[in-house]
């Protein structure tokens, strides 16, 4: 946290703006543009791939999941913890390990100390690698198990790709803004003081965030978080969108905290990564509550674009609220 006595300086990555999709008059070709590029480039192209290739080979027949049993539980667990690995575990080899761009796009400039009492065994990796994968896959895995479980004996309709596509489509986009929307309220209901003391606060500790930090939450706050999926219990789609939900929810936390803005690899290649945004809010903790994508800290007054005005006004603002 900073301290009033200091004249502030812009965060990295300010000003953190508004998607074109909000902008008013409406801009629809930037809007378009901002979605096909800037939203869905690279991360939701590779993970939409990456789950039609789950569904077809990773993941168990619906005939199988008709009965519920912790044989294919489990094999959709380890898919999940597998894939998670593949994502986090070279991004905090390349920016945290190796040092592979220094501090290049980093968003705290300041590296943490590998060890530190505050988190489980002494290690701000171990811990989070800790509750990621013993919790957080753990949760994630039982929802994604229950929704197919309701698919496999029709409680829910699954809507085949043929005849549907454009639906599907939408859905498939539709689901990224879903995430993004339940984020925002279910984040402000665990700052909620005694929901925080007992939950939120672990995910907290990581006020300058690590790719394993991703989904590094107390269990209460994972049964809230992935609580995302209970949508298509009673919105029907195909499979593949609701391993699309597991990826967004459960993988792309892994590079929206890996505490650099790009990932530098060469003199050429720079792929957005870390976001900046929720960056801010793991150092001010009230505000930014959601993200981009649904600016619902717009809307409610929470929203912080990182800008030295910002700053002033949120100091101010908790001066009088003190
Ligand atoms: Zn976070
Ligand atoms: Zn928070």
């Amino acid at each position: 946290m900073d301290k009033p006595s200091r004249s502030p300086v812009a965060e990295a990555g300010a000003p953190v703006s508004l998607p074109a999709l909000y902008a008013w008059p409406l801009r629809p070709l930037a809007a378009l543009k901002w979605l096909l590029g800037e939203y869905l480039l690279p991360w939701v192209y590779l993970f939409a791939a990456l789950a039609i290739v789950s569904w077809y080979f990773l993941t168990p027949d619906l005939a199988v999941m008709k009965v519920l049993s912790w044989e294919w539980v489990a094999l959709i667990w380890l898919r999940n913890a597998a894939l998670l690995t593949l994502f986090a575990a070279p991004l905090h080899w390349w920016l945290y390990t190796r040092q592979g761009q220094q501090d290049q796009t980093k968003l705290n400039k300041k590296w943490q100390p590998k060890n530190s009492p505050r988190f489980l065994f002494n290690s701000q990796l171990k811990d989070n690698l800790f509750w990621s994968l013993v919790s957080g896959v753990t949760i994630w895995t039982l929802y994604e198990s229950m929704t197919y479980w309701l698919y496999a004996n029709g409680y829910v309709q699954l809507v085949e790709w043929k005849g549907s596509e454009i639906y599907l489509l939408i859905m498939g986009v539709l689901t990224i803004f879903w995430s993004s929307a339940h984020f925002y309220f279910v984040h402000r209901l665990l700052h909620w003081p005694p929901l925080y003391r007992i939950a939120h606060a672990l995910h907290h500790k990581n006020n300058s965030p690590q790719p394993w930090s991703g989904i590094s939450m107390h269990p209460i706050e994972h049964g809230i978080y992935f609580s995302v999926f209970v949508l298509f219990w009673f919105v029907p789609v195909h499979p593949v969108l609701v391993i699309l939900l597991g990826f967004f929810q459960g993988i792309s936390p892994a590079i929206s905290h890996s505490g650099f803005q790009e990932i530098r690899l060469g003199k050429h290649l720079q792929i957005a990564a870390g976001d900046p945004f929720h960056q801010i809010h793991h150092k001010y903790y009230e505000v930014n509550y959601g993200n981009k994508p649904a600016p619902f800290d717009k809307l409610f007054g929470s929203w912080h674009d990182g800008t030295v005005e910002a700053k002033r006004a949120f100091r101010m603002q908790r001066a009088q609220s003190q």
